[in-house]
């Protein structure tokens, strides 16, 4: 058994730390942030490949957190993971890339909210992030600790996983690594159907999503490149144009509630790599709950051999 330290208390790093746990390992999660501090708080958290490399990897896991956020949402409601049904808008017919992940994804023809032709629709199992981080926590053996790492070398431990998202730019001196600010809008329900996301990134300048929740809907969103790695204040003009383009679609939501914000950690490929004693696992862009568990399972095996 392999007293193994995970930093990073994200979805990744939460994840590969249940994981490493289920499979017999002694873990510690070293943490500069609590998880609600972090970008995995402001996901919008649906089953859903975007912005992530590379596609056979990414399907691959993809398809296994599937499996296994779906059997959550059957068996263990305080998981907070639901399914919902999504419909994700389309410039042509042809399948997407990442249509290997998934089964029962079908074409919906004829004109959609924000103008498109066609749009895929699937079922997706979609978390509610306070709760899921929360349920990964109380999993753990030991609780987290807070504390910044500024040199991995200096970590203690047998083996050491590096889940620290968009902090490994200067962690693991890794430029190809940029961020993508994403912003939401948390919003009350309103009219808007439960059980239901409505997704139209054509346009990555003016991109649309509404997620419902179990309490609220997320109004999103945006994919700006975004220089550091510290998340910064919500952008009130932002906000305002997110609100517009859901009204103009015709979602008639209730009171706003709060915006959130994060750094999506995006590179040409999610790094699942061993390096000596240091795993490195980051790297996940728009697609951390989508993968974890998937890239969490590969880093397990990466210690068997
Ligand atoms: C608006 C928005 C919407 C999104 N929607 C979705 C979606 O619908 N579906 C989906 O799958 N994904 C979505 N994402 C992407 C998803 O949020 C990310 O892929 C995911 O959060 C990355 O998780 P992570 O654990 O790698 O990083 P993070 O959540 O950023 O966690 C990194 C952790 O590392 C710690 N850390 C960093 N540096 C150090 C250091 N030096 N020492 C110690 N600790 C350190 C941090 O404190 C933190 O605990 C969305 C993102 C945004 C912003």
């Amino acid at each position: 058994m392999n007293e193994v330290v995970v930093i990073g208390a994200g979805v990744v790093g939460l994840t590969t730390a249940v994981t490493l746990q289920e499979a017999g390992h002694r873990v510690r999660v070293l943490s500069a942030e609590r998880p609600e501090r972090t970008t995995s708080a402001a996901a919008g958290a649906v089953w859903y490949p975007f912005a992530v490399g590379p596609p056979e990897a990414v399907n691959r896991w993809a398809r296994a957190a599937r499996a296994w956020l779906l059997a959550l949402a059957r068996d263990v409601p305080e998981a907070g993971v639901d399914v919902i049904t999504v419909r994700e808008c389309a410039d042509d017919a042809r399948r997407p890339w990442w249509a290997e992940a998934i089964e029962g994804l079908r074409l919906v023809e004829g004109p959609q909210p924000s103008g498109a032709r066609l749009a895929w629709e699937f079922e997706a199992p979609r978390a509610e992030p306070a709760l899921h981080l929360g349920w990964l926590e109380s999993r753990l053996e030991r609780p987290i600790e807070i504390r910044r790492v500024d040199r991995l070398d200096d970590v203690p431990g047998d083996l050491v996983v590096n889940c620290t998202g968009i902090g490994a730019r200067r962690l693991a001196g890794d430029t190809s690594l940029r961020a993508l600010l994403g912003q939401t809008v948390l919003v009350e329900p309103g009219a808007v159907e439960p059980g239901k996301m409505y997704g139209d990134e054509r346009d990555l300048s003016a991109m649309l999503y509404v997620i419902s929740r179990r309490a609220e809907v997320v109004i999103g969103g945006c994919a700006l490149p975004f220089d550091g790695d510290v998340i910064p204040q919500p952008d009130p003009a932002l906000r305002a144009a997110l609100l517009e383009r859901a009204r103009a679609a015709g979602f008639r939501h209730g009171r706003v509630l709060r915006d959130a914000v994060g750094l999506r950690p995006v590179r040409p490929e999610v790094r699942v790599e061993r390096v000596g004693r240091i795993i490195h696992h980051y790297g996940h862009g728009g697609a951390g709950y989508t993968l974890a568990r998937g890239s969490a399972e590969e880093v397990v095996s990466t210690l068997r051999r």
